[in-house]
């Protein structure tokens, strides 16, 4: 697919990226115009996905997150994250909302629920020992200036 345009960025997996991750999905997108929810829910998901490298894939061990976002025709959404982390051993099982690796550190086990919430495809492709890359689309509504 014709890709219109595309940021990609790596960093340190530290927690005070996170920020810097929304504010590079928000920098991304305003040109797209998208309305405030579009905006907030894929803030909200790259902060899940940069989370979770974090604190699962690097466990507080060096390494580096990278991220990938491209606006495709139809005003579609690619966000990619990866990480050269732990890995997950059973992806379904991750993905089950509630189910969490870590409850003594008080998660939730949500992360994933909301990717799947607030994207129209979310794609996990991981190797236990070698890392994990999730793959997310969301289609922005209409924008009046452009119809
Ligand atoms: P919350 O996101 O609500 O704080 P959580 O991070 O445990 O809790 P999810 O984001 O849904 O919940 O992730 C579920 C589980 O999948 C995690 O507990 C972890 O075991 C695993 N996981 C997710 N992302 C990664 C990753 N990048 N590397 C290794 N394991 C991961
Ligand atoms: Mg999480």
């Amino acid at each position: 697919m014709k890709i219109l345009n595309e940021f990609r960025c790596s960093f340190p997996a530290c927690s005070a990226n996170e920020a810097l991750a929304r504010a590079a999905v928000s920098a991304f997108l305003i040109p797209a115009d998208p309305t405030a929810q579009e905006l907030a829910d894929l803030r909200t998901v790259i902060s899940e996905a940069v989370t979770n490298a974090i604190v699962h894939g690097y466990r507080g061990t060096e390494g580096e997150v990278s991220i990938c976002l491209r606006m495709l025709p139809e005003r579609v959404i690619y966000i990619r994250v990866s990480d050269k982390g732990c890995g997950i051993p059973d992806v379904a099982k991750a993905m089950e909302p509630l189910y969490t690796s870590a409850p003594e550190e008080e998660r939730a086990g949500l992360g994933f629920a909301i990717m799947q919430t607030f994207t129209d495809s979310l794609h996990v492709r991981s190797i236990p020992g070698h890392g994990t890359v999730l793959t997310m689309r969301r289609r922005l509504g209409k924008n009046d200036a452009e119809s």
